[in-house]
């Protein structure tokens, strides 16, 4: 927690009401469908009667979800914010509002929880979305945030994880696999601050894969450019446990099967270097390591022209027979059944 200031205002010394007047200072609604914000009994919310109400929620528990000896509070708000806006993406929704509780131990000071909401009134102008309520409770120890989100979609644009169809193609936005690398050097570096305390952490060389991490950014601009392009996909998808799992999840809902082949999975160069530094393989990171918050769905082939050289975009398979199973095809060309996790098969490969 680098807190730049000495100063430490004890949680015991204000008031609950003091406390939320404080660290809701900052934030301004900004969409239209925000009719009451924090400060009455209940938010008040415009419904458009075309749209459907998308709901979502999550639950972050330190020491489960959370590590705050290398998580900066200020990116915990941030990316539990994130993480819920993505989950509305992936329904091809936009977020327009959310509700955040925290429970918290005395071993936090106001300023910490100043540095959270500031992470997460960052969250908020980002994505564009209103901070319109939460509960604020004292917990025994550490610390745990509720987060949940509220988008709007037509209903003939909600996407579902069911609507995957034999022979549609499996497309993925962004990179994958970077998250993992991520957090892979921010372990090593708790490591070595636990055996060397005051060791500067080196960390200068791994930029891309710690913002993966610390800062994930839900891809708000892709359910746009989908809209833009005229694509409604039939299955959607956001991933935050590994490509595996999700592919899994598409398939178990649609009752399909689907083909993957390893060498369109699209990972950064920064990904495949942090990879062979630690003796992993990049396809495993991608394929099981989780959090990259990128969207992984399918498209109808009619709709393959609309996409296909968008540089947000990577094929990566298609959607089989159910009784075929999911398959990945290796870059040796190898068949393999896809597994959500304990996935050993390359580990020997760099
Ligand atoms: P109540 O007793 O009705 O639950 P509270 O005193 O808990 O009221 O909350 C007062 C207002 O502050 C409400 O609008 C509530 O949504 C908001 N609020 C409380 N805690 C938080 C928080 N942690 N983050 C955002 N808003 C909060
Ligand atoms: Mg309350």
């Amino acid at each position: 927690m680098n807190d730049s200031s000495d100063k430490r205002t004890e949680l015991s010394s204000v008031g609950e009401f003091t406390l939320i007047k404080r660290l809701m200072a900052p934030f301004q609604n900004s969409n239209a469908s925000t009719i009451l914000g924090v400060g009455d009994d209940a938010a008040v919310i415009e419904h458009d009667s075309d749209q459907q109400l998308v709901i979502t929620t999550d639950l972050l528990v330190e020491g489960i979800h959370f590590d705050l000896s290398y998580t900066p509070l200020k990116h915990l708000g941030y990316k539990a914010v994130a993480v819920n806006i993505s989950d509305v993406c992936a329904m091809n929704a936009r977020a327009a509002q959310i509700v955040m509780s925290i429970g918290v131990s005395n071993r936090f000071s106001v300023e910490a929880l100043e540095e959270l909401y500031a992470g997460v009134h960052r969250a908020c102008g980002d994505f564009g979305v209103d901070l319109v309520g939460g509960d604020t409770s004292s917990s025994i120890a550490g610390m745990i945030l509720s987060v949940s989100a509220y988008g709007y979609v037509l209903p003939e644009k909600l996407v579902k994880r069911s609507g995957a169809q034999i022979h549609d193609i499996l497309v993925v936005s962004g990179d994958l696999g970077g998250a993992y690398m991520g957090l892979q050097v921010l372990e090593r570096e708790k490591e070595v601050f636990r055996s060397a305390p005051g060791a500067q952490p080196q960390l200068e060389n791994y930029a891309y894969i710690l913002e993966r991490q610390l800062k994930p950014q839900p891809r708000v601009d892709i359910v746009d450019l989908l809209e833009d392009l005229g694509v409604v996909p039939t299955s959607m998808i956001d991933i935050s446990d590994g490509l595996a799992s999700e592919v899994l999840h598409l398939c178990d809902s649609s009752e399909k099967g689907a083909m993957l082949y390893e060498e369109k999975i699209p990972i950064a160069p920064e990904t495949i270097e942090a990879a062979k530094e630690f003796n992993l393989d990049y396809t495993t990171a991608a394929l099981n390591g989780g959090e990259d918050y990128e969207l992984l769905f399918t498209i109808r082939p009619s709709d393959w022209d609309k996409i296909k050289g968008n540089p947000n975009f990577s094929a990566i398979g298609h959607i089989t027979e159910e009784h075929l199973g999911t398959k990945l095809i290796t870059n040796a060309g190898e068949q393999v059944e896809l597994q959500a996790q304990g996935w050993n098969a390359f580990r020997s490969k760099n």
